[in-house]
């Protein structure tokens, strides 16, 4: 794949201080990935140049592109380079040309092989509304006004890895397994109780204990390591009404901490309340902290090449980046300043409602975030 080493580390001594020496791995992947990764890098050199943060970026391929490239979704090259990296930044993967191959040689099968390679198991997927995108969302202003939600989600484990799974030899039957360790239980709600911690000191734990198994387990491990966490105040509730209760009334909730399974569907029913999939950024998380980065979209083959990608997602990520990993806290509320300073202007993508004579491109929006920043 194409690699470039883009160093904006300056090298005037008076800045020393303020150098993090990051190294930071882009894998752009395919159709809007490669958009808005451009915008999500223009941003990183932006703040890396204006902070000094001293943060190298390199480029590397994956998903599609590479099965192109290398006939693998995720490149032995890629993978070492994703191990050395402190952070990682993905654009999207997939698209309708590669969806006949084989299970294993998916673009989608990167993802899954980098969750698993770093052990990514703690998946962050705020769901925010912008005061000023009330108009974008699905749901009434009142219900979704001042949104703020964390959904947390166990990523490397539950049914989307359980063994065994595959068809029967006769092919009428297929199986998955759901399954969890107390030990992944844990190290997931500990994740959950220490940043309800840090914000309103509630915490919703979500399963479907009245039916499986594994639910109850999930449910008994999350009650016992509440007793360490004495000033969050735990919830337990069933998947099917916290489905109900993220559309009938949001904002009950603040931190909420869940399964791989149940988590992957309610973050996209959070997704809907704040407008559009291209607003929500994510972060995966290992125990190091090292994480990867990314917009919770996929690669939207439908408007991949015509400037109509909604890049917000995509910087909203870095501002993740900055913060949960580089512990850059200021340098990312600025970035996340400047997107609600553009929006306060009216200006939108073509996926958000607004003034038609408002509406930017791609590109156009990462340029109009950059010169915010400046
Ligand atoms: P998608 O998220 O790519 O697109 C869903 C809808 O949202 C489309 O109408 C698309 O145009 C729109 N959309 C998505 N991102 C947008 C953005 N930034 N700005 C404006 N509009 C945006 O989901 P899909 O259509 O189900 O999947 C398309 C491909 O992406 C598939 O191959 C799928 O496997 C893959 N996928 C990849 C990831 C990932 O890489 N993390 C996640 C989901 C899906």
């Amino acid at each position: 794949p194409p690699r470039s080493t883009l160093s904006s580390s300056s090298a005037a001594s008076d800045v020393y201080k303020r150098q993090t020496n990051k190294q930071v791995l882009i894998l752009p992947g395919d159709g809007i990935g490669p958009e808005v990764c451009n915008e999500a890098e223009k941003v990183l050199n932006c703040v890396n140049s204006s902070h000094n943060l001293g943060i190298s970026i390199e480029k590397s391929g994956v998903g599609g592109v590479a099965y192109e490239e290398f006939g693998k979704p995720l490149p032995v090259v890629t993978l070492k380079a994703a191990k050395v990296a402190d952070g990682i930044f993905f654009g999207a993967v997939g698209g309708p040309e590669w969806d006949n191959l084989d299970y294993n040689l998916r673009p989608e099968r990167a993802l899954l092989g980098l969750r698993s390679e770093l052990d990514l198991f703690a998946n962050l997927r705020p769901a925010i509304l912008s005061k000023y995108l009330c108009d974008s969302s699905s749901l009434k202003t009142e219900k979704v006004e001042d949104l703020d939600l964390l959904i947390i989600r166990e990523l490397t484990g539950g049914i989307y890895f359980g063994e065994p799974r595959g068809t029967s030899d006769s092919g009428d039957s297929a199986f998955n397994t759901m399954i969890y360790s107390k030990k992944e239980i844990e190290r997931i709600g500990r994740v959950a109780f220490e940043t309800a911690q840090k914000r309103n000191k509630t915490l919703c734990s979500v399963d479907k204990a009245n039916v499986l198994e594994v639910s109850v387990l999930w449910r008994e491990v999350i009650t016992d390591i509440s007793k360490d966490y004495p000033d969050v105040e735990l919830s337990h509730m069933l998947v099917d009404n916290a489905a109900m209760q993220l559309v009938k009334d949001p904002k009950q909730f603040d931190v909420v901490v869940t399964g791989n399974l149940f988590g992957d569907i309610l973050s996209d029913i959070a997704a809907m309340l704040t407008g559009s999939i291209g607003m929500l950024p994510s972060a995966s998380l290992n125990s190091k902290n090292k994480g990867m980065y990314e917009p919770v979209h996929g690669s939207a083959p439908d408007i991949s090449g015509k400037g109509l990608a909604n890049p917000i997602a995509a910087i909203l990520s870095v501002a993740m980046m900055l913060k949960y990993s580089f512990d850059l806290n200021e340098v990312s509320s600025s970035i996340e300043n400047s997107i609600q300073g553009v929006l306060s202007e009216g200006y939108r993508t073509y996926d958000l409602e607004g003034a038609l004579e408002k509406k930017l491109s791609t590109s156009e929006m990462g340029n109009k975030i950059v010169e915010k920043l400046k």
